[in-house]
């Protein structure tokens, strides 16, 4: 995406002077650093879902434990409510605009992005990152600077790329053991992601009696059990005297507000809001509110104060030791309706008082008065309207970090696709509208609804009735021929169903038309493969390996079929970058 600046443009001095007042901030006096830092992100987990934001007692105590040790943020929210790219804003304090991910399993995180990891490597901390699901794969480059990144292992078994996950015990055991063994002598920066808040719901029963038998709650239990063994170690032992603690989460879960079941769709509250709590152990103990409007794009550069680090290029500021600047506009985003449903992009942004929601119908919300966001003033405060548009238009005019066209592709590897006629990063060339762009799609709020049934299929699908899930998938795609997710469900189960001549249509129609999806090349790949049309299968899969160069099940097709046929060196090359992703 191109990007310019608009020299005669009063936003540019609207930019020019957001920047200036996070470099004032920056100029206070810096207190000492601490010696090491830990983040630890809770996938999925709503503010309130804590008791220390409102939640039920009990379910959270560990959790309440460490609010009541640090500096609570009241108004906290996300930057786009998917998992990878909230990720990426946190490790670089850059809004989605700047790093580029804009969406899971789309983007990487470019090399020339820089991250809180790679700050505290270049200082001489030890830094590891254990994540629990493989949309944080190390292929989507939020392993950089991180000298240990601990992932749950890819697995040729599930039928699409990137679905293992591990729970919050086995990622919490993998952190001590490193901690156990870590360099006593260097400081660290340690981050902990804990996925098993994310649907579907199935926590130990235990955990799910801890939480009165609400399943989402017993699996926000199970984190806060796993976290309870961690934090009291590094207490017994001395460490968190030391260090700082950040928890937040990447994003909420809507439950069935405003239509949505999950997240992802939408930016409301429900799925926007997060919580955020930073203990200094300076401060330890005074458990303060803070009700600034923050983000998870402050999460880096709080960090990087902290551990003295080079400052980031960020779009966030330190909270370290301070209060939010008053006045803050924070951007958001949500492009996931525009490219899974075909409906406008939705971007905006919030301030102590209200949020503007940008799409083809705008909304604007009184925070205040209506935190559950249910009725919309934008009609009757459209004066408001125009700082909040100059707000996204400010933070869209900051320049987005240079991505290389080899960008987390095998050097090798390019050059043998780009021979067949592929560049690396397929996706990269999918151009996204600007966020205050002239949309004709259909707001997502117009589409609870399709939104609904797609749910409802993708359900089906994912529970594995993949029989049932056929029909409910092809009546949403004939009604909507943009609903990208549906096609690509449909595409699938056929797929999966042995009807891999009528999966063929769908998966065309989604590969020709839609957002370059290198699991959708994969499927199309198998389609035509066993419909007969074999060449045309293994371009397919060429061209899910130049979207992702770590889509397993399509190296390992790649590198069987090639064999097969007797192209060994060929073969040979996806064989070895199989085993590197492995
Ligand atoms: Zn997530």
């Amino acid at each position: 995406m191109r990007r310019c600046w608009r020299r005669s443009s009063a936003r540019v001095a609207l930019a020019a002077s957001l920047v200036a007042l996070a470099a004032s901030c920056g100029d206070a006096r810096r207190a000492p650093p601490l010696e090491s830092a830990i983040l630890i992100t809770l996938d999925t987990t709503r503010a309130d879902a804590l008791s220390c934001y409102g939640g039920p007692a009990g379910a959270t105590p560990h959790i309440a434990a460490l609010a009541r040790e640090s500096r609570v943020y009241d108004q906290a929210r996300t930057v786009v409510p998917l998992t990878l790219p909230a990720h990426a804003s946190m490790l670089t304090g850059a809004t989605p605009l700047r790093h580029r991910v804009r969406d899971n399993s789309l983007d990487a995180l470019p090399q020339s992005a820089d991250t809180i990891a790679e700050r505290a490597r270049e200082r001489g901390l030890s830094t590891a990152a254990f994540v629990s699901a493989v949309v944080l794969d190390r292929a989507f480059g939020t392993d950089q600077g991180f000298d240990t990144y601990d992932q749950p292992p890819r697995t040729l078994a599930q039928t699409t790329s990137h679905a293992g996950e591990r729970s919050a015990a086995d990622t919490i055991a993998a952190a001590q053991a490193w901690l156990a063994a870590r360099d006593r002598t260097r400081g660290f920066l340690l981050w902990i992601h804990l996925f098993d808040a994310h649907a579907p719901y199935a926590p130990p029963a235990d955990c799910l009696a801890q939480a009165g038998g609400d399943a989402y709650l017993g699996e926000i239990a199970a984190q806060d059990r796993a976290l309870g063994a961690l934090l009291d170690g590094l207490r017994a032992d001395g460490t968190l005297a030391r260090t700082l603690v950040v928890l937040t989460a990447d994003h909420g879960e809507s439950l069935g507000e405003h239509g949505e079941a999950t997240h992802g769709a939408y930016c409301y509250d429900a799925t926007l809001r997060v919580p955020l709590l930073v203990r200094d152990p300076a401060s330890a103990g005074r458990g303060d509110r803070d009700a600034a409007p923050v983000g998870v794009i402050d999460v880096g550069p709080t960090i990087a104060e902290a551990l003295d680090l080079r400052a980031l290029d960020a779009d966030g500021v330190s909270l370290f030791r301070r209060a939010a600047p008053p006045s803050r506009r924070l951007y958001f985003e949500s492009y996931y309706g525009y490219l899974s449903y075909g409906w406008s992009p939705l971007a905006g942004c919030f301030d102590e008082r209200a949020k503007y929601i940008h799409s083809s119908q705008p909304e604007l919300y009184d925070l205040a008065s209506d935190p559950r966001e249910l009725r919309d003033v934008h009609a009757e405060r459209a004066t408001d309207v125009p700082r909040y548009v100059d707000a996204i238009a400010a933070a869209a005019a900051r320049p987005a970090f240079a991505r290389a066209e080899s960008d987390r592709v095998d050097a090798a590897m390019l050059e043998r696709l780009r021979a067949v006629g592929y560049t690396g990063g397929g996706a990269i060339a999918h151009a996204l509208p600007g966020p205050l762009d002239a949309s004709a799609l259909p707001s997502p709020r117009a589409r609870a609804d399709e939104l609904a049934r797609t749910l409802d299929a993708l359900g089906l699908s994912d529970a594995g009735r993949h029989a049932e899930a056929v029909e409910p998938l092809r009546a949403i795609a004939a009604a909507n021929p943009r609903n990208y997710v549906a096609l690509e469900r449909l595409g699938n189960a056929l797929v999966l169903l042995g009807r891999h001549a009528e999966a063929v249509a769908p998966l065309e129609a989604l590969c020709a038309n839609g957002p370059q999806w290198a699991g959708a090349h994969y499927n199309l790949g198998v389609a035509l493969y066993q419909s007969g049309r074999q060449d045309a299968g293994l371009d397919h899969f060429r061209r899910a390996v130049a979207l992702d160069p770590g889509h397993v099940q399509a190296l390992d097709a790649l590198a069987k079929v090639l064999e097969a046929r007797g192209a060994r060196a060929e073969a040979a090359e996806f064989r070895a970058a199989l085993e590197r992703v492995r």
